[in-house]
């Protein structure tokens, strides 16, 4: 297979997905920044990566929604060329709570931000990856989360519930494509230093989690990225329908 050149990262603009950005960049693929609402924090990454020399895009675009996510594909195709990576990582938590006190538009905004993106993001890269199509393949890489394991009891179900979702998605699609020159793997991080937490309420709960972490400490966002990066490359040309778990050893 040809080396991929082309991602997009979905979430791409802080955390996490920011860090994905820089790697690839790094690594010399032209790379497209999706986000939803954060201009600045999109376009102050975009600068910085162009400054590094490498082709860079951002697209603001929800990639829950269909339309949005068409144009971004088409916006790609356009710009920078075919995607032969996708990083499904766009992704949401909300305020801790229990099971019983989660309303059905939480739970349905959950899931649609988190699962729905990654089948409709993949949708448009099978379309064009996949040898099948007449395409060249590619990899795509889903940022699922320990929680699909943990099921974060008393925490976020809905977003456990969506991360294991996304799991089975992995699965399943790796193998359906598995002979159409596309790998689909996962990375399952935890307990990151990210802006997400806050969103769950407690932004400081990397450092009051990490006694309980193997490794006596949180992740640093540019650890999952790595992984991500090699799951994306050629170098783990012979992986497909496999995990990474970036948790210290949770
Ligand atoms: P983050 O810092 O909160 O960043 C979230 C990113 O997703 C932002 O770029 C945001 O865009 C974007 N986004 C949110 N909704 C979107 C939508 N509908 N369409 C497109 N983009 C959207 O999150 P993070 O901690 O880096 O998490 C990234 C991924 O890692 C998520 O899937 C998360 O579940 C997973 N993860 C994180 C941890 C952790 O400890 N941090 C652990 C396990 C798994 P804006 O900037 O425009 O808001």
């Amino acid at each position: 297979m040809i080396e991929p050149k082309v991602a997009i990262v979905t979430g791409g603009s802080r955390g996490i997905g920011a860090e994905a950005v820089r790697v690839l960049a790094k690594a010399g693929y032209a790379v497209c920044i999706n986000y939803v609402s954060n201009d600045e924090a999109a376009q102050d990454l975009e600068a910085e990566i162009k400054e590094l020399g490498a082709r860079c895009i951002s697209v603001k675009a929800d990639a829950s929604i269909e339309a949005d996510v068409e144009r971004l594909f088409d916006t790609v195709d356009r710009e920078l060329g075919t995607v032969t990576v996708l990083v499904n990582n766009a992704g949401i938590l909300m305020k801790q709570s229990r099971l019983e006190d989660l309303s059905i538009e939480r739970f349905t905004r959950v899931l649609n931000t988190n699962v729905l993106s990654c089948f409709l993001c993949s949708k448009q890269a099978v379309k064009r990856m996949s040898t099948k199509h007449g395409g060249v393949g590619g990899a795509i890489v889903n940022v699922s989360s320990g929680a699909a394991k943990s099921g974060s009891p008393n925490e976020y179900v809905d977003y456990a519930s969506s991360k294991g979702a996304m799991d089975t998605l992995t699965r399943g699609l790796a193998m359906e494509v598995a002979g159409e020159g596309i790998r689909v793997n996962g990375v399952r991080p935890a307990l990151i230093y990210t802006d997400m937490h806050a969103s769950g309420g407690e932004a400081a709960r990397v450092d009051r989690l990490s006694s309980i972490i193997p490794l006596q400490r949180g992740g640093q966002p540019q650890e999952v990225a790595e992984a991500i990066l090699w799951l994306a490359s050629d170098k783990s040309s012979f992986v497909t329908g496999s995990f990474i778990d970036t948790t210290g050893g949770l």
